[in-house]
């Protein structure tokens, strides 16, 4: 069935979304999609609908670990449709993965196709009515994110979260968001600490694995929001394996009251 688009015949953009949140991290694999999945799974929650606009050309994740990874997407007058991977339908997901035919091609791209896509994909796809879209994006800040914030800026999005692991590098890197957002005058909404400490699946303590404390002196120092931090959860990366809902799976955990704790603190 055809969404009921808006008035004129052109894609309806982000008029739709009320909310914009950028989430970025220093570098890869610090769990930057798996805070996306679990903000947006935590902002349902609560009501909100939700859209996830997946623009991680390094490894666009989100939609296997929503369990959708074959999915294909279909382009109406009004842009693309995205991807409902619940049946509620209270999140729609649009990711890069679904316009590739496989998951490494994005790394012989040049420059210009890259943000060309980018734009495509901000611009053309339609959200409906959307309280919260958050962006998934490359790791780092590479000429991608110029594309992204400059194209953003006619909506004002609230700002950007960055996500970060309690390891000094991880946290030097974001030293190098925290100068961008400031030189791009994206507002920084915080920082989520990710990887922080290890939930011990026999006892469910947690141990730092690594020196802790990392984020919090950071968002100190900086004098931005800390937003929270996010234990190591052996049941999170199953979960996410096998394409399912943490926060519904197991409400009571350490980490699902963590993302209520960012997601409160947040909107
Ligand atoms: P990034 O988007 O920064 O590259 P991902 O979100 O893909 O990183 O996470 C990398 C891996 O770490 C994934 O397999 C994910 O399931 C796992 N992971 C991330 N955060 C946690 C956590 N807090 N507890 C357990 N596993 C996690």
């Amino acid at each position: 069935v055809e969404p009921q688009g808006p008035e004129e015949n052109t894609p309806s953009g982000l008029r739709g979304v009320k909310n914009i949140i950028i989430v970025m991290s220093g570098k890869g694999g610090v769990g930057k999609s798996t805070v996306t999945v679990e903000l947006a799974l935590t902002l349902r929650s609560m009501g909100k609908k939700v859209g996830i606009l997946d623009i991680d050309l390094c490894g666009p994740s989100i939609p296997r670990m929503f369990g959708i990874s074959n999915q294909r997407v279909h382009q109406s007058s009004y842009g693309w449709i995205p991807v409902y991977p619940l049946a509620d339908k209270t999140i729609a997901l649009m990711s890069i993965g679904f316009l590739m035919n496989n998951p490494d091609e994005a790394v012989v791209w040049r420059g210009p196709k890259k943000n060309s896509l980018i734009k495509q994909l901000l611009d053309g796809v339609y959200w409906d009515d959307i309280d919260y879209l958050l962006i998934d994006t490359p790791p780092g800040t590479s000429d991608e994110h110029i594309t992204i914030v400059e194209a953003l800026r006619q909506y004002s999005p609230e700002g950007a979260v960055l996500v970060t692991t309690p390891q000094a590098v991880s946290v030097a890197d974001v030293r190098r968001e925290i100068t961008f957002c400031r030189k791009a005058t994206l507002p920084i909404l915080g920082v989520v600490e990710n990887m922080s400490g290890f939930i011990c699946p026999n006892c469910e303590e947690c141990t730092n694995v690594f020196s802790s404390g990392g984020g919090k002196d950071l968002a100190e120092e900086y004098a931005i929001p800390y937003l929270g931090n996010i234990p190591i959860d052996p049941e999170l990366t199953k979960t996410l394996e096998e394409g399912g809902n943490f926060i519904e799976k197991f409400p009571d955990s350490r980490v699902a009251s963590t993302m209520r704790t960012i997601v409160t603190n947040l909107i």
